[in-house]
């Protein structure tokens, strides 16, 4: 298949509907976890669900960078846009993210912070050479693939020589995550649909380990409708089989080792952090990206000593137990009403990735009431 309609043909569909229908055994349950919220986002777009046989539950795994950054982080980006003379560029979505006390950036922004939103490090970059009277400190979240695109901007920003520019980063780290929701027991995952844009950076080699130590077979997938079929299709195979391999469905973007040349970049910039506080998984070993010493006229965090404290989560918001796998949007008691995607409560809803925003753009919430 070549072009993008072929993906979401709906013959091809229902005969992998059928397929998958055909191979499930009746006799056992199937628990799969996404863990991107793009393939969240591509089973609810679709109907995904209501194509697949009761005994196959889909949980929704941590989803969107947006989504696993605890409070504490948010806060930290609020106050540093509090600071004089700073310039605090990011990502639209991480604009609505309540910090404490519901505060987001786009408050702060409304009450006199500069705030910037951006589409780019790039853009990030642009302001800094425009501004240089001002710091300008890029709020860099995301997963492997987006921190490529923030190593460029700090390589760039050394061979200019720009002295007003930053990075507060919070890169974090896909197969960490999924080790750590493996490592707790507490979610029901019999297997794992891979990520597929993180995939096309780092390969699909660093899940070999993971499907070995938890025997989980993990299928990379795309994100098209029938890509995220044909994962579970896979899946479930793997499963009947007693299989747990590493298997790429997305063969047309992500090969066993990834960009040798993004990742080399990466390499040169960031380091891992001992430990980084993730939403919902709390402090994972090993699990964030941090300046090395050698780009630390960049690193924001070390330019404006910026403190870090823990905070709980709203608490009638169950993001964290979402992000774990452990509860679906549906059994937040305020999910629809008090928290809209006018109106988060928490970062589930805010994410154009997040599961709770899933349901509630995609209305297959209704159907199940
Ligand atoms: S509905 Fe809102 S408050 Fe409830 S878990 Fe989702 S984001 Fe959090």
């Amino acid at each position: 298949m070549k072009y993008i309609d072929e993906f979401r043909d709906g013959q091809l569909a229902q005969k992998l509907a059928a397929d998958i229908r055909r191979e499930a055994r009746s006799d056992r349950a199937y628990g799969l976890m996404e863990f991107c919220g793009g393939h969240t986002h591509a089973i609810f777009r679709y109907g995904v669900q209501g194509l697949l046989p009761d005994n196959i539950n889909m949980i929704h795994g941590p989803g969107c960078p947006v989504c696993v950054l605890p409070i504490g982080r948010v806060d930290s980006a609020i106050e540093l846009a509090y600071r004089p003379n700073v310039i605090l560029c990011t990502y639209g979505d991480m604009l609505r993210v309540p910090g404490s006390n519901r505060v987001s950036l786009l408050k702060a922004k409304a009450g006199g912070a500069d705030v910037r939103m951006i589409y780019s490090s790039a853009d990030a970059l642009k302001i800094a050479q425009e501004n240089p009277d001002k710091q300008v400190v890029f709020f860099a979240i995301g997963f492997e693939t987006t921190t490529p695109p923030t190593a460029v901007a700090i390589l760039q920003a050394a061979t200019m020589d720009l002295a007003n520019f930053s990075v507060f980063s919070n890169h974090v780290l896909t197969p960490a995550a999924i080790s750590a929701i493996m490592g707790s027991g507490e979610a029901r995952v019999d297997g794992v649909v891979g990520p597929a844009h993180v995939s096309t950076v780092i390969g699909s080699r660093p899940y070999e380990l993971f499907a070995e130590q938890y025997h989980m077979p993990v299928v990379i997938a795309g994100f098209e409708p029938l890509d995220v079929m044909q994962a579970i299709l896979m899946l479930v195979r793997q499963l009947n089989e007693g299989r747990a391999e590493v298997e790429n469905e997305f063969s047309r973007a992500v090969t066993r080792d990834g960009n040798l040349k993004a990742q080399a970049m990466v390499a040169e910039v960031f380091e891992l952090r001992k430990t980084f506080e993730w939403r919902g998984l709390g402090w994972v070993p090993d699990s964030g990206l941090q300046i090395r010493e050698k780009y630390v006229a960049y690193d924001a965090e070390k330019r404006f000593e910026l403190p870090y404290q823990s905070v709980a989560d709203h608490p009638a918001c169950e993001c964290s137990a979402i992000i774990r796998g452990v509860k679906k949007p549906l059994d937040c008691k305020v999910f629809g009403t008090v928290c809209t995607p006018d109106n988060p409560i928490g970062s589930c809803m805010v994410s154009s990735e997040g599961a709770c925003a899933a349901y509630y753009t995609y209305g297959r919430y209704k159907e199940s009431r």
